[in-house]
């Protein structure tokens, strides 16, 4: 997503509010990358009407331009779209509370009843009691015995044709041994059919589980809401666990399942691990979603950090050649404030990924060497590069304790970006592909 968006909100380079011609573009490519990114066409139909509302008219900062005053508003109505907070899982006055584990086979029903155990004995020290719901496999009873014992956490099974029996005898024997959670595993179908959905139910009815999570696999896309649809007509559900998306780059199923039964995403699988389970940040997945790497992230140092007043007397100077190594120098401090140059180049969409900016690295101290070259100059010679003939140079790196040749590097570097810089001001000098050195 991140290349089309990127190549969609280049172009929007006006200033100013945001025009409607500026969103109709920039929607159109937003609207093929979430359908490219598997979220269901209602949804996305909505999401783009929404943002229009939200975008139209609206000041852009000075700080950003309006392709990234677009991204924000995108990245701030997807985070909306998923909820915005974090949501925990509902409490019980009493112990135990309950949680019941329910969705098609092989969505990671069973593993996740283990990673929840795990997550509970790990963040609040809990002693949780496993029940065996899914007794039409034998395989599947031993699957739950064998996270039990990984775990050092008791399972309840029994050999017994009705499954809501046995959660009543479990929650019985979880009341007696004083178990503060029960996690009943259930059995999946290939698909939603009558007759799981009426065990369910019963389970539902001896139970009264304090949270039904819905098991969704992230792969499957926006097939994922039909499902969830089903599964929350017939039960009570109170949230969803988002399994996989360790596989799933694009993350689409998040927001389209969230869109559609309006449930909370509690949970996220990240692997087949048991300690691969994470809670879910609707922030961070609209990030995903976006594909944008920490282009959020960046915009928001941008606007804290870079000023965009400096960045326009920079300009200037660039325009009428006036730009000197004093320049030079306010430049650094402001690359320096916005922290280290290579993460910052990383989180530039498009440069994550190109190899030829894997390896590179600007170090402080290289910043520092430069700017004690600059302190060894004189006034007349920072303001007239061209002055310093091999005598200068010699006496500069002298005084600054650097080699000559480095002095000569540094000179050599400030003229190539100055001639660079000088290109890029003949475009628009606000956003970050003018900041200095890039
Ligand atoms: P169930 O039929 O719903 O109980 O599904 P299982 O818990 O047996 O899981 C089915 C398969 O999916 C197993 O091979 C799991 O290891 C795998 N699985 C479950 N959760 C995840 C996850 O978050 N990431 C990955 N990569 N695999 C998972
Ligand atoms: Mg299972």
């Amino acid at each position: 997503l991140s290349e089309r968006l990127q190549k969609a909100l280049k172009n929007l380079t006006g200033k100013g509010k945001i025009s409607e011609a500026d969103i109709n573009q920039a929607s159109r490519e937003i609207r093929l990358a979430l359908l490219e990114a598997d979220v269901n066409f209602k949804v996305v139909k909505d999401f783009i009407k929404q943002i229009k509302k939200e975008a139209l008219g609206k000041e852009v900062q000075e700080s950003l331009n309006p392709g990234q005053q677009v991204i924000k508003i995108v990245d701030e109505q997807l985070t909306k779209m998923m909820g915005e907070e974090a949501v925990k899982l509902n409490k019980a006055p009493h112990i135990p509370t309950i949680i019941m584990m329910v969705g098609l086979q092989g969505t990671g029903k069973t593993t996740t009843v283990g990673k929840l155990a795990n997550y509970l004995i790990k963040n609040e020290k809990a002693r949780p009691l496993l029940i065996a719901g899914d007794i039409y496999r034998p395989a599947a009873i031993d699957q739950l015995r064998q996270i039990g014992q990984q775990l050092n956490v008791p399972v309840y099974s029994e050999d017994n044709k009705d499954v809501a029996q046995i959660v009543e005898h479990g929650l019985n024997q979880a009341k007696e041994d004083k178990n503060d959670y029960v996690i009943i595993d259930t059995a999946g179908r290939l698909e939603i059919d009558e007759a799981l959905m009426d065990e369910l139910k019963r389970i539902t009815e001896v139970a009264h589980p304090d949270n039904t999570l819905l098991v969704v696999d992230a792969m499957t896309g926006q097939a994922a809401t039909q499902v969830a649809e089903g599964f929350n007509k017939d039960l009570d559900l109170t949230g969803i666990v988002l399994t996989k998306l360790d596989g799933d780059t694009r993350g689409g199923a998040a927001l389209s399942v969230r869109a559609v039964t309006g449930l909370p995403i509690i949970f996220t699988g990240q692997g087949e691990k048991l300690d691969a389970l994470e809670s879910f940040h609707p922030d961070r997945m609209a990030s995903r979603i976006l594909g944008m790497g920490d282009m959020l992230t960046l915009i928001e140092k941008a606007q804290q950090d870079y000023d965009a007043k400096e960045a326009e007397k920079m300009a200037q100077k660039m325009r009428e050649n006036t730009f000197d190594f004093n320049d030079f120098i306010d430049q650094m401090d402001q690359v320096q404030k916005m922290g280290p140059l290579d993460q910052i180049i990383k989180m530039i969409p498009g440069m994550a990924n190109n190899p030829a900016l894997k390896n590179i690295q600007i170090p402080d101290k290289q910043i520092a060497h430069m700017k004690a070259i600059v302190y060894s100059m004189t006034e007349a010679e920072r303001e007239d590069p061209d002055m310093l003939n091999p005598s200068r140079r010699r006496r500069i790196a002298a005084g600054s304790g650097v080699p000559v040749v480095e002095v000569n590097r540094m000179i050599k570097q400030f003229k190539q970006s100055k001639e660079m810089m000088q290109k890029m001001t003949s475009g628009n000098m606000k956003g970050l592909g003018n900041l200095p050195g890039m």
